[in-house]
């Protein structure tokens, strides 16, 4: 089997609900978009919450559960802006869902079973936040943690149905964040790979290209690009058929999947144009592995007595440029190989 191309972007079967956002971030979303602020208006709206508690706690002279409500208002809203601020999400989503198992032990340790009320928007938050086997074990927790409070309670129907409704709830938000997760991953699929190579199509490429850009602003270091394109492809489709023209574009993802590193990435942009993303390599390297690729689909045979080959334009990032301008330096050069004769490697100027 070959390997698929690592796509970071891609669809991961172990996404929580804020995966996305790392995903959104990475892609550069446009943050005038609500889904951008979603992070920070739900961070608002938890501390918000919890801020009149504060309040009320500190005008009662209640200083101890006042700072406990103070910390974890200014927690939410630091990792709240933390998920907005960057794309490691993982680690604030987790941090605020273990804060949301703490904050609810603490407010029912310290003011009493009623507040158990705060369990249930805690465990939607934490279905949200992370991976749906990660939630349920903080779920677990959580009960576990809220035994020693109900145990010693008479009233044993109230106490047993606090229990119950919290099962039900991680239940049904189990079940919810797995089917959540599935069709996020088909969607992120859908949006990024193309369905006849499961190559990464042109907006996963541009998702890719701005990234490197923006990283190399950031930090400096080299990154190069492969254009290629079969040469002759409409006459190989005229002479054996759509299907088999098909084929061949399959087979030539296999082959230069199984020779890039799993760090590289291949996307497919046009009908039969693809691109591979170097990052960290010169142009010194790609050129050289743009040349086994070539000699690789020359040596393959595709189809019987047809020779199909491939034009190869490399072009490495220039500091400074756009990804379209990088992008448009590898066309050029694929293109001049194309009018130097076709089968060649061309290096951009
Ligand atoms: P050149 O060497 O100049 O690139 O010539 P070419 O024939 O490869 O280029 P041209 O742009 O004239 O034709 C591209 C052909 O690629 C046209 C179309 O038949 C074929 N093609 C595009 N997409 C697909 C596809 O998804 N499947 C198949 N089988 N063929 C495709
Ligand atoms: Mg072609
Ligand atoms: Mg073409």
């Amino acid at each position: 089997m070959p390997k698929s191309p690592p796509l970071k972007e891609s669809a991961d079967s172990r996404q929580s609900g804020l995966d996305a956002w790392g995903y959104l971030a990475r892609a550069r979303v446009d943050r005038g978009r609500v889904e951008a602020w979603l992070p920070l208006i739900l961070s608002a709206a938890g501390a918000l919450g919890i801020l009149p508690f504060a309040i009320m706690r500190f005008t009662e002279g209640n200083w101890f559960d006042g700072v406990i409500d103070t910390l974890l208002i200014a927690g939410i809203v630091l990792l709240g802006w933390l998920v907005y601020r960057t794309p490691r999400v993982r680690v604030a989503a987790t941090m605020i869902a273990i804060l949301c198992v703490v904050g609810v032990l603490s407010t029912v340790y310290s003011n009493g079973p009623q507040q158990i009320y705060w369990a249930y928007p805690a465990l939607m938050a934490i279905f949200y936040l992370v991976r749906p086997n990660e939630a349920i074990l903080l779920c677990l927790g959580m009960l576990a943690g809220l035994i020693p409070a109900y145990l010693p309670n008479p009233d044993k129907i109230a106490a047993g149905t606090v229990f119950i409704t919290i099962v039900v709830m991680c239940a049904f938000g189990y079940a919810f964040s797995v089917v959540t997760r599935r069709q996020q991953a088909a969607l992120i699929k859908l949006a990024t790979k193309d369905p006849l190579t499961g190559a990464g199509n042109r907006r996963a490429l541009d998702a890719k290209l701005g990234h490197i850009v923006a990283k190399r602003a950031r930090k400096p270091g080299k990154a190069s690009l492969i254009m290629l394109d079969l040469d002759h492809f409409k006459a190989v489709n005229d002479a054996h058929g759509h299907a088999t023209g098909d084929l061949i574009l399959k087979s030539l993802t296999e082959i230069i999947n199984l020779r890039i590193r799993v760090i590289d990435s291949l996307f497919r942009i046009g009908g039969e144009e693809f691109v591979v993303v170097l990052d960290g390599e010169d142009k010194e390297h790609a050129s050289h592995l743009a040349e086994q690729l070539r000699t690789l689909v020359e040596a393959n045979e595709l189809v019987p007595e047809q020779e199909v080959t491939i034009s190869l334009g490399v072009a490495e990032l220039v500091p400074g440029e756009t990804p379209l301008e990088w992008l448009e330096r590898a066309d050029a050069a694929m293109y001049r190989a194309k009018r130097r004769g076709r089968n060649i490697t061309s290096l951009a100027s």
